[in-house]
């Protein structure tokens, strides 16, 4: 009898595990069906400078829009996209479109910015990522100096030596490199000294309680302190209120992004809300 049940429990478990795969493979065609047809977009978000609120930055945010259907949020598929290795590909795709976006930008007489972009470890795997940046910056003509990628945490310290020797070309070009998500991975100092980043990002979970929450707000004081004296720029991401605005500043905090500025937008609204004729004002 317990051998039935056994079997049964057995039975049911290899039923779900089937109906996730399925579902899985499912996402997984979607994915590669999206990628060649253009159902991704990517989204802008602004990054200010704290003091005089002028525009630094954007950093590249991919979404889904399929032919049908609501827009789907990179939480809900960048996972399952890493997992199976088609974020090689999408996130090839970013950097490209990110790039070119910026460039284009640039040209137009946009005032300079930094366009950031999110890296999967996975896509550091590969072993002429080095090469196929510098291939996508030539090909788009984007400054290398005008391109960060974010680097999750804790992501480059499993193999922090290999890691570094790969992307040691692309720093020699220029391009910088950001921590995103600073605070939620492990090891961060002995991290932030073998890694050479020019920025770090502090995770949005210590901005929601600052400055309400004594605790929080010293631990973004310190973190903030910290890159201060290591050179590195500090970025808060997530700012939402005027509060958190005014604590991160007077902390130090060099730039600044969040809803409290800007969610992401479009390409063509990150246009209208940064006019170019700004600049043309200036000139004579
Ligand atoms: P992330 O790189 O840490 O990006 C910041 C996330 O915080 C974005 O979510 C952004 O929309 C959101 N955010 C910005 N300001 C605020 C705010 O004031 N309040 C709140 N509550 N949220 C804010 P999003 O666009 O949904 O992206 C989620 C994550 O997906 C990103 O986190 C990043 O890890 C990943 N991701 C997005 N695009 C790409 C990509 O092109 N490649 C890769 N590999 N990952 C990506
Ligand atoms: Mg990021
Ligand atoms: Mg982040
Ligand atoms: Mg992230």
């Amino acid at each position: 009898k317990a051998k039935a049940l056994g079997r049964n429990k057995c039975c049911f478990h290899t039923k779900e595990l089937n109906r996730a795969f399925k579902k899985n493979l499912a996402i997984e065609q979607a994915l590669r069906k999206a990628l060649e047809q253009e159902e991704f977009v990517l989204h802008y978000q602004p990054q200010y400078g704290a003091g005089n609120k002028q525009l630094v930055g954007a950093e590249a945010l991919i979404r889904w829009q399929p032919r049908v259907g609501p827009l789907v949020s990179p939480a809900d598929f960048i996972p399952l996209a890493e997992e199976t290795g088609l974020i090689v590909p999408i996130g090839e795709w970013v950097l490209r479109t990110a790039c070119s976006q910026a460039a284009d930008w640039l040209q137009r007489g946009l005032p300079p910015f930094r366009i950031s972009v999110n890296v999967s470890p996975r896509q550091l795997d590969e072993s002429d990522y080095a090469e196929n940046v510098l291939a996508i910056l030539g090909e788009t003509g984007l400054p290398p100096q005008y391109l960060m990628l974010e680097i999750t945490e804790g992501v480059a310290i499993r193999e922090e030596k290999e890691t570094l020797a790969k992307l040691l070309p692309l720093k020699q070009q220029g391009v910088q490199f950001a921590i995103d998500d600073f605070g939620t991975g492990y090891s961060s100092l002995s991290y932030l000294m073998g890694v050479q980043a020019d920025a770090l990002k502090i995770a949005q979970m210590f901005i929601n309680y600052v400055p309400g929450c004594p605790g929080q707000a010293a631990i973004v004081k310190a973190i903030v302190a910290m890159a201060g004296s290591l050179k590195l720029t500090v970025i808060a991401e997530g700012v939402e209120t005027e509060e958190q605005f005014e604590f991160l500043r007077s902390q130090g905090c060099h730039w600044i992004q969040g809803y409290y500025f800007m969610k992401p937008v479009t390409a063509m609204e990150f246009e209208r809300l940064h006019p170019i004729s700004d600049r043309e004002e200036g000139a004579v």
